[in-house]
């Protein structure tokens, strides 16, 4: 009843558009996965209840700005990165502490995984580092929001223009491989790795196998192919 009809309204805001640019949400990320939303690959679609999630996780964030806020420091919210041709993105806000600026960087994570939390993402510290990059700012915070018992870690993390650079890097190599169309291989330790445990491109990456490939054959054999489990 109710529940189909919420379900629904959650589903219809769900469009696979075509990705034009990188974002910083890229960075680091599976280039096959990155490659396939640029191709507009048909991909499982997410439920509602993980729309919800991240409905939520944006409500959370909303409230820290306000708290930012309300404590008076010296704070800008939602800043977009300077205009570049390779990547845009917007860091969630600028902090000042001490006479020291901070790019900070908010994250929800379920209770499971807070506890478990000993040090930064691996794939928070590649977008922090391409927004301290962009910025020119020196340190960030990484602030996790225990989204069940609403506990808070942070790690302030220092720019490693190293890896910085490595990243984008990575994102000049993907550009070339969406313009020349070639599909770039798997993740090394496909399917193991975590982010194929949560891919919607998983059944399609399944039909490509491990190796780079031609993206005309590629999109011939997927040619009609229906997406779900
Ligand atoms: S299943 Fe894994 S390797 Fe394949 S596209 Fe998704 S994340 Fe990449």
């Amino acid at each position: 009843m109710l529940k189909e009809l919420i379900d629904k309204f959650y589903l219809e805001q769900q469009r696979d558009k075509a990705q034009l640019h990188f974002y910083i949400t890229d960075a680091g990320k599976c280039q096959r996965a990155v490659f396939f939303k640029f191709k507009q690959v048909p991909r499982e679609k997410m439920d509602a209840r993980i729309l919800r999630i991240f409905e939520h996780g944006e409500q959370l964030h909303r409230n820290i700005f306000n708290i930012l806020y309300r404590l008076k420091i010296g704070v800008t919210t939602e800043i977009a990165i300077p205009a570049q041709e390779i990547v845009s993105g917007r860091a969630d806000a600028i902090v000042c502490l001490a006479g020291e600026n901070y790019v900070l960087d908010v994250k929800s994570i379920n209770s499971m995984i807070f506890k478990k939390l000993f040090s930064p993402k691996e794939e928070n510290l590649c977008q922090i580092q391409l927004y301290l990059h962009f910025f020119n700012i020196k340190k960030g915070i990484l602030l996790y929001i225990d989204k069940d018992q609403q506990d808070i870690k942070e790690f302030v993390v220092e720019y490693d223009p190293v890896l910085a650079n490595q990243l984008l890097g990575g994102l000049n190599d993907l550009k070339t491989k969406i313009e020349s169309n070639v599909v770039p291989g798997a993740l090394f330790d496909y399917p193991g790795n975590w982010q194929c445990n949560y891919c919607q491109f998983r059944q399609i990456c399944d039909m490509a196998g491990r190796g780079e490939l031609a993206w005309d054959d590629f999109q011939k054999k997927i040619e009609g192919v229906s997406i779900g489990f």
